[in-house]
């Protein structure tokens, strides 16, 4: 899975070339799907060009809200709201969504629970700061990170099935500094293993693929694609560029 976040960039135009561009210059493989995360305001417009294109791209989004019972959020967007415009893919944690908007642990839980419910897939993003990495602390905060998916109460629990997990140390995204191979490998291998040993998916013969996001270039993807238990990548700011992205696509 390789999936494009564009942040809160882009315009129609933009938007429009890009999935002309992507749709002819990549190979799309079932095994290996391509995700377009525009700003959401430019989803329902991305959705139908990537249909009138017969396009095989697909569409995730970078956001959704949850609002707990009784309470009304203004401007908020749900997941039967995504469904709805025929989104396939929801990003949730994302660090800057953590960071800037406050989302709790909580809030996490019920995003994912009703995207699940909504038969989204769920791209959960995790990852340390700069300050858990040097007191060698990574591991221990991303536990606590993959604890939330221990919490989740989907209405069937096939459903976990649909959980992506994004490894995305906070310190390497938009920073140019990608994480090393060695630190991307052995922070993968925990993550799978904690999931399987100690939330007990492998007992369900659930086994989530791992993602690496931060700082993708088009210089350092196939080192790190080729690295043992990465299953994908996250691409923010090298996805904004159709050749740079199809090309990363087709290292891939
Ligand atoms: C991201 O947006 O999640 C990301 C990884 O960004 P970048 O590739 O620019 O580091």
């Amino acid at each position: 899975m390789i999936i494009a976040n564009w942040k809160m960039n882009g315009t129609r135009r933009s938007v429009a070339t890009w999935i002309e561009a992507v749709t002819s210059n990549i190979n799309v493989k079932n095994i290996n799907p391509c995700i377009f995360c525009p700003p959401t305001c430019y989803l329902e417009y991305a959705r139908r060009l990537i249909d009138e294109n017969g396009s095989s791209i697909e569409i995730g989004s970078q956001i959704v809200n949850y609002s707990f019972e009784d309470e009304s959020l203004t401007g908020g967007i749900s997941t039967t709201m995504l469904k709805d415009l025929g989104i396939k893919y929801i990003l949730v944690g994302h660090s800057e969504q953590r960071n800037f908007l406050n989302e709790s642990k909580n809030v996490i839980t019920k995003k994912i629970e009703e995207a699940l419910d909504d038969e989204l897939s769920v791209i959960y993003c995790i990852g340390e700061d700069i300050d858990t990495k040097n007191k060698n602390e990574t591991h221990l905060f991303l536990s606590e990170q993959l604890d939330v998916l221990a919490q989740l109460q989907p209405t069937h629990e096939d459903k976990l099935r649909s959980i992506t997990v994004a490894y995305e140390p906070i310190w390497a995204i938009g920073s140019g500094l990608n994480a090393e191979k060695d630190y991307i490998v052995k922070t993968h291998e925990f993550i799978k293993k904690y999931i399987n040993d100690h939330l007990e998916w492998g007992r369900l013969d659930i086994y989530p693929a791992v993602l690496y996001g931060g700082s993708v270039n088009l210089g350092n993807c196939e080192e790190i694609i080729s690295s043992t238990d990465v299953d994908g990548l996250l691409i923010g700011g090298a996805s904004l560029n159709s050749e740079t992205f199809s090309k990363i696509y087709n290292l891939s």
